[in-house]
């Protein structure tokens, strides 16, 4: 049993079994969620509404947005359950630091899912309560009828390479000294090719050509699903136009930034395929053994 808790957009509290009690829970068919009150007993204040999301290597992941005050006492002193539960809050954009990558996927899963449930109370046709549709991951409204699915917001990221450099760019909302390659939500009727050439040439005033289709990612961050592509140069000098990137350059293989995206993230596999196709051996090994 893996329960998510989501005090806001950006943190979660897991609560799961002890490694010996998680092999053991694999086998119980049950897998029986703590009550209100036991959890109660934990500090941890849950509304009604928890729903199971997503699976873990056969172990139900439930996860419920709260409000962050009711996780307070838990968060300053966390404690521990006599058959083996462990709170512990985490960063999500850091948790693959700490938890295996698979089980991270399922929490982002039930993040998701929860964020959709939340916002998803009353029915945006007519404002009638929605209620879950038990065969499928779906809510109708009880007054009209009207069906709402999760919602899943595209979004593109791009490698765009000219003559063995990558374009990368420091945006407003990065830390400092960190650099990544470009990235922009897909906007309704526009194909994704098109998503990647407009964002490049908005951020930057670079065209590029040969959009090729390189992997995706869900990236819950709150809803979205994250499609790579990789381009080449065509034309332009850059150029920073919107307010939002503040500098933007071409890196070899052997001068990437100090700081680059996180290991797990699809920019990453972006940056590796690109030292793969155009630096060393050494140059990839490098890249490889960085956090
Ligand atoms: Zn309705």
């Amino acid at each position: 049993m893996l329960l998510a808790v989501f005090p806001d957009n950006r943190s979660v509290l897991v609560l799961k079994r002890s490694d010996a009690a998680a092999d053991d829970s694999v086998h119980r068919p049950d897998h029986r969620l703590p009550t209100r009150d036991e959890l109660r007993g934990l500090g941890l204040d849950i509304p009604q509404n928890l729903w199971r999301f997503a699976d873990h290597r056969g172990v139900p992941v439930f996860g419920v947005f709260v409000e962050r005050s009711r996780l307070a006492p838990l968060v300053d002193k966390p404690v521990k359950t006599p058959d083996g539960d462990r709170p512990q809050l985490i960063d999500r954009r850091t948790a693959p630091d700490t938890m295996d990558v698979d089980e991270c996927t399922q929490i982002n899963r039930a993040f998701h899912l929860a964020y959709w449930d939340r916002n998803t109370t009353f029915c945006g046709s007519c404002a009638g309560p929605m209620t879950r549709i038990p065969e499928e991951i779906a809510k109708q409204c009880s007054s009209c009828g009207t069906i709402s699915y999760p919602r899943i917001s595209p979004a593109v990221i791009v490698a765009v390479v000219r003559k063995g450099k990558l374009l990368m760019a420091h945006s407003r909302r990065h830390a400092e000294g960190m650099y990544s390659i470009l990235a922009g939500f897909v906007e309704t009727g526009e194909t994704l090719e098109y998503t990647v050439a407009r964002e490049v040439f908005e951020e930057t005033g670079i065209v590029v050509r040969n959009v090729h289709y390189f992997a995706s990612q869900p990236w819950p961050f709150p809803n979205s699903l994250m499609v790579g592509f990789t381009a080449e140069y065509g034309s332009g000098e850059i150029v920073l136009k919107d307010g939002e990137i503040e500098d933007a350059r071409w890196f070899s293989p052997q001068e990437l930034p100090e700081r680059i995206p996180d290991t797990y993230s699809i920019a990453r596999r972006l940056i590796e395929w690109f030292v793969s196709e155009h630096g060393t051996e050494d140059d990839l090994q490098q890249l490889l053994t960085r956090r």
